[in-house]
């Protein structure tokens, strides 16, 4: 007998689809919400670590995760810290899914969520977004079903750029069943709520909401992808769950040197928000223009639901080396860059039909 995978693999759609092959090729690279630029210049304790890398890092990202509890005014309990974002999403699922429970989320979505869901052998109960491409509260609380276990709301949404105002967020909370686990995934919040907002919320929702788990990431505005470093912040009884799933050492101490030295540096964090704004304006204004179709974004990139056009048009932007994320026979979403890389977008489609 062939050695064969577990049959949860068995048409498991895979990580990257649609994602431009050898992005690093292209001028423009536009296809994975990246930061256009890097915290240039690293905080010295990371040469400090550099030299005693024959030491294990944390157990459990503990000095990260006390740093992180600090800014948001929370417990040293209510944090854990893991390698990305979707790595905690993963433990979360791990920790509080069996097999056959559902997970609800609004589609188009994230498409990590239906695989993180299927390597768990859970299933993925998919509400449709509404027609301006927004979460549908009163779809979402119906859909949960006997078997539903957890439901994750990404706001802003990827790939479409909408939000949910604090407001509906805080009323679709109140209205989720306290057995439900509600994973609020806000990898792009920096681009949508003020700075106090950004550090207050989640203290807020926490108190009223036992069932609540809020993700965040240093790969996007905070422009430290390559690190690999995610948070979750909820209940210190969630969070002692996701540890005893988690795997000990989960970020390396280069990782957690830069990342708590970094949290106490936001002007960069605030100027690249200020950018974003700026270019994400500009594109969007700039695409309507040429009568292409954009959703209104809060992140740092568009969603263009070009339908059908939506791989001529990638292979479009191809030609002129700029890289997109093509969603085949939906749309196509286009990471907001520095403001050559806005220049170089809108000439391009100055160029389409
Ligand atoms: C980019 C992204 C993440 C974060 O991924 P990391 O693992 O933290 O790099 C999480 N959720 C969504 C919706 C994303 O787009």
């Amino acid at each position: 007998m062939a050695l064969r995978p577990s049959g949860r693999l068995h048409g498991l759609p895979r990580y990257g689809k649609g994602r431009a092959s050898q992005a690093g090729a292209y001028i423009h690279r536009l296809g994975s919400n990246e930061a256009p630029d890097g915290s240039s210049r690293l905080p010295p304790a990371v040469e400090d670590v550099l030299n005693h890398v024959n030491r294990y890092p944390d157990l459990r990202g503990e000095t990260l995760a006390a740093a992180l509890a600090t800014r948001y005014a929370l417990q040293s309990d209510q944090v854990a810290v893991g390698a990305g974002s979707i790595v905690l999403l993963e433990q979360l699922i791990r920790a509080f899914c069996d097999q056959g429970d559902e997970i609800v989320a609004p589609w188009r979505s994230y498409e990590a969520y239906p695989i993180l869901a299927g390597i768990s052998g859970a299933r993925l109960v998919h509400v449709p977004l509404d027609s301006n491409y927004r979460m549908d509260p009163e779809r979402i609380v119906a859909s949960i079903g006997p078997r539903g276990r957890m439901v994750i709301l990404c706001n802003p949404n990827n790939p479409t750029g909408t939000v949910l105002s604090e407001d509906v967020i805080d009323g679709l909370l109140d209205a989720m069943p306290r057995d439900v686990l509600v994973v609020l995934d806000e990898a792009y919040v920096e681009y949508s709520l003020s700075p106090t907002a950004l550090l207050t919320s989640p203290g807020r929702r926490l108190a009223r909401h036992p069932n609540l788990a809020v993700l965040r990431t240093f790969s996007k505005a905070w422009g430290l992808a390559g690190l690999r470093a995610g948070y979750c912040m909820a209940s210190a009884d969630i969070v002692e769950a996701l540890n005893a799933v988690a795997p000990p050492f989960p970020l390396s101490s280069v990782t957690l040197a830069a990342t708590t030295a970094l949290l106490d540096c936001s002007e960069r964090l605030l100027a690249r928000i200020k950018q974003n704004e700026t270019e994400r304006n500009r594109l969007t204004a700039g695409l309507r223009q040429a009568q292409i179709p954009v959703s209104d974004s809060r992140a740092n990139f568009v969603w263009l639901p070009v339908g059908q056009s939506a791989t001529l048009l990638a292979g479009h932007f191809a030609q002129a080396s700029i890289a997109v994320r093509c969603f085949d026979g939906e749309g196509i979403r286009i990471t907001t860059g520095a403001a050559a890389d806005t220049d170089a977008v809108l000439s391009s489609v100055a160029a389409w039909r």
